[in-house]
């Protein structure tokens, strides 16, 4: 298994964060995980083409996990192969808004689109070996976390969620965990309103140490806000001795 990260920061783009989304490459599936802008550009320049794509997972319908939808679905307009692409019910519905406010829904094009909304417990096979579970987060009512389970490996990619103790105790054992760490604890103390809604790397530490997590990985770093991840680092640390990966944009994370 594969993991691209395109991006890794929060809401705004910055110079040495875009967006976060994941590509996840795995043995008979290309998944890429929310779409902001450039996602084409920058899985060109990871050495993928975007017609690679079998499937793309939205978390939820914030701009930052959505707004490159109708671009991505626009340079594969000519594709005849098709295009699987997961949601909640509210996700999916405003996905297809999006993309009818472009004109993207031409018989053409939405032939070979799959819209497949999933609810909370729900579990879909993607490839005979590949099973994808979604599940309910703290962050916006369309979220969805996605479980993946491919021979022996589960990788759990929460979105941008608060931390739910709850439901990592009920998604372990796993390969990776993908977790939302928008900011240090000191950050999150002057921000009420969306520290309900994000991880701060504090207790991101806390709730994982102990856990059967092989490999821990921090996203949606909102390093527009004025810390550094080695900020987030140090925090996580603090608690957390097992394995971790800070990822940088463009980072390649090979799963054994
Ligand atoms: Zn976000
Ligand atoms: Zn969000």
């Amino acid at each position: 298994m594969r993991i691209n990260f395109l991006g890794t920061g929060g809401s705004t783009p910055t110079l040495s964060r875009d967006n976060t989304s994941l590509l996840l490459d795995l043995q008979h599936s290309v998944i890429l995980v929310d779409c902001p802008g450039s996602v084409s550009a920058r899985l060109e320049k990871l050495g993928y083409q975007t017609d690679q794509v079998s499937d793309i997972l939205v978390t939820h319908l914030h701009p930052d996990h959505v707004y490159g939808l109708p671009s991505i679905i626009h340079v594969l307009r000519n594709r005849e192969k098709p295009l699987h692409l997961y949601g909640s019910p509210e996700t999916i519905d405003f996905c297809l808004r999006l993309l009818q406010l472009f004109s993207l829904d031409r018989e053409k094009i939405w032939e070979h689109i799959r819209f497949v909304k999933l609810v909370p417990g729900q579990s879909q096979n993607l490839s005979p070996r590949l099973k994808l579970t979604a599940y309910q987060v703290k962050h916006h009512s369309s979220s969805l976390a996605f479980l993946l389970a491919e021979n022996g490996q589960r990788i759990f990619i929460t979105g941008d969620t608060a931390l739910d103790g709850d439901l990592l105790a009920q998604v372990v054992p796993l390969s990776v965990l993908v977790h939302d760490c928008s900011f240090p604890s000191t950050v999150a103390e002057s921000l009420p309103a969306l520290k309900s809604k994000h991880t701060n790397s504090l207790e991101l530490g806390q709730a994982v140490a102990g856990l059967p997590v092989e490999i821990l990985i921090p996203c949606h770093f909102m390093s527009e806000l004025g810390f550094s991840v080695e900020d987030i680092e140090k925090e996580i640390r603090a608690n957390y001795h097992g394995q971790l990966i800070m990822p940088d944009d463009f980072q390649v994370v090979e799963i054994a």
